[in-house]
């Protein structure tokens, strides 16, 4: 039962998401970054995370990435995962923020955001539901409304994804379609 994690009141800011904005490393992936001779990147995504994703976008909720550090490997990631908006090389998420909202007419109590490391911090203080890994900096896991049981790119993503279906109610929809209910 949700209602044994979460309060009331952050059950009704959940209700209120239409966006999850997702940091990469530290929260897609666990942090790691293996680079090759030629300096190209390989990092490690979670499928269950992935599911996640895809089965929170099914019911109308929209994934956005959003990363300091530019790779080609994110970029196919997104692609892997049907996510059409990925924010790389960003200095400021809170401003990237400002310009995703203004494109689609939404406002900051509408956004979840999961982060890890200190400069996620402006975000996800201004956002309607925020997150941080299990492994997240310390200051991180303080200011936030939640913190994850499991760890960056091991299944964090994957635990934010079930939270939203299922403090808006979905998540029966969701064990009936795979039979688990
Ligand atoms: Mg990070």
């Amino acid at each position: 039962m949700v209602s044994e994690i979460l309060d009331d009141k952050l059950i009704a800011k959940i209700r209120l998401i239409r966006l999850l904005v997702l940091d990469v490393d530290g929260v897609m992936t666990d942090g790691r970054i293996i680079m090759d001779y030629a300096g190209r990147e390989i990092k490690n995504f979670d499928v269950k995370d992935g599911h996640g994703i895809k089965v929170l976008m099914r019911y109308g909720i929209d994934v956005i990435l959003v990363t300091g550090r530019r790779s080609t490997v994110v970029e196919h990631r997104a692609r892997d995962l049907g996510i059409g908006e990925v924010h790389q090389g960003v200095t400021n998420k809170l401003e990237i923020s400002d310009t995703i909202l203004r494109n689609r007419s939404l406002n900051y109590e509408h956004i979840a955001f999961v982060g890890d490391d200190i400069v996620d911090i402006p975000l996800l203080r201004r956002v309607g539901f925020s997150a941080a890994v299990a492994d997240a900096a310390e200051d991180v896991r303080k200011c936030v409304d939640y913190v994850t049981i499991s760890k960056g790119g091991r299944g964090a993503v994957r635990e934010v994804c079930e939270l939203i279906l299922k403090a808006k109610g979905e998540w029966t929809d969701v064990a009936k379609r795979y039979e688990f209910l």
